[in-house]
């Protein structure tokens, strides 16, 4: 799956030679990878870019595969399901101490947005530490463990702020956005117990009914209107206006954290020091929360593993062959996750 970022029209499914042995001691035959927010900016020139000295990228960051071959000493086998890390970090200390994710310099590379090829492929290799093994039972929808983990992060975070106080009875979690990064983070929230509401603009088609499925909330209409004070926020929108509003929603103590963003440029009046005011007086807690190391990974795979395989199935509202893969970048109507098939 290549493209030249920036170029339009130019996604293609091309032949490869072989992967590399540079790439990884585990060789890995691709099944599917999912197509998320951040492959549409890429193929647009608008975040990341191809490797170094080259034009084009072989694309997709959310993996999934089996081992054709791994070192004895990798603990992986022939025929397990895995699926491959995304950042690659530099020398500082947060790279050096595992928490890439925490990059301080910004030098890292992402496997299939930024620097280095990805996962869009029937081979590929990576090596054994950065490859994350998962059970038999994802083979058809473990490509959502690389977007589990940005929110398994997320959660992390939530519960690092929501530490300085006792948690209430019972608490509730919002969840802004009812796409796959929102969908997912709501199941981590029922998972641990919220009183779990998602909002979103769409009336119809399948979200609301996978937000009841897992016996949350939906939520439509003015975000200022919803009969809820969360205690915990993840933001999924990455639209900046309504980043301010949540403030005035939440219970004392909250934690919001932000996943997404957005390439827009709207502008919005704020009240500064109301905003001020009332994030002081409340305690508010506000994060931001980009990628994922290796414990987010393992967190994410336990979290999809107690999760209803129905349910998971249901999240991937289409299904893409790669020879055609570029369809994939087609937003339709009713698209949840659309995933493409590297062996079809
Ligand atoms: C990926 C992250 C990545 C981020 C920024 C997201 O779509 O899931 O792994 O760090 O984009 O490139």
């Amino acid at each position: 799956m290549t493209v030249v970022p920036g170029q339009p029209d130019s996604a293609a499914a091309t032949e490869r030679e072989e992967p590399p042995e540079a790439d990884g001691d585990v060789l890995v035959e691709g099944l599917a990878v999912g197509i998320c927010g951040t492959d549409h900016e890429v193929v647009a020139g608008a975040h990341g870019g191809p490797p170094p000295g080259r034009r084009d990228l072989v694309i997709g960051h959310e993996s999934l595969g089996r081992v054709r071959s791994a070192p004895a000493s990798s603990g992986l086998h022939a025929g397990d399901l895995v699926v491959g890390i995304v950042r690659r970090g530099d020398d500082c200390e947060c790279c050096r101490a595992g928490q890439w994710d925490f990059c301080r310099t910004g030098n890292y590379v992402e496997r299939g947005i930024k620097g280095a090829d990805g996962y869009g492929a029937r081979h590929w290799r990576v090596p054994a530490e950065f490859a994350v093994r998962i059970a038999d039972g994802l083979a058809s929808t473990g490509m959502l463990l690389e977007p589990t983990t940005v929110v398994a992060k997320a959660w992390e975070q939530i519960d690092l702020l929501r530490g300085r106080v006792p948690a209430p009875p019972d608490p509730v979690a919002l969840i802004t956005g009812a796409g796959p990064i929102g969908l997912l983070a709501a199941l981590l929230a029922v998972q641990r117990g919220y009183d779990t509401h998602v909002y979103d603009r769409v009336t119809d088609g399948p979200k609301p009914r996978l937000v009841a499925d897992l016996g949350a909330t939906y939520h439509t209409g003015e975000l200022a209107d919803l009969p809820v004070a969360p205690d915990a926020v993840v933001e999924a929108t990455g639209v900046g206006a309504l980043v301010f509003g949540l403030s005035e929603l939440t219970a004392p103590n909250a934690a919001i954290c932000l996943t997404g963003i957005s390439s827009g440029t709207r502008e919005v009046q704020v009240g500064a020091d109301e905003l001020n005011a009332r994030m002081v007086m409340g305690n508010d807690a506000v994060v931001g929360s980009v990628n994922a190391n290796r414990t987010h990974y393992e967190q994410a795979a336990a979290a999809l593993e107690r999760a209803d395989a129905g349910w998971l199935e249901r999240l991937i509202s289409r299904r893409v062959p790669l020879s055609s893969w570029p369809d994939a970048l087609t937003r339709e109507p009713d698209d949840v996750k659309v995933v493409v098939d590297l062996q079809a």
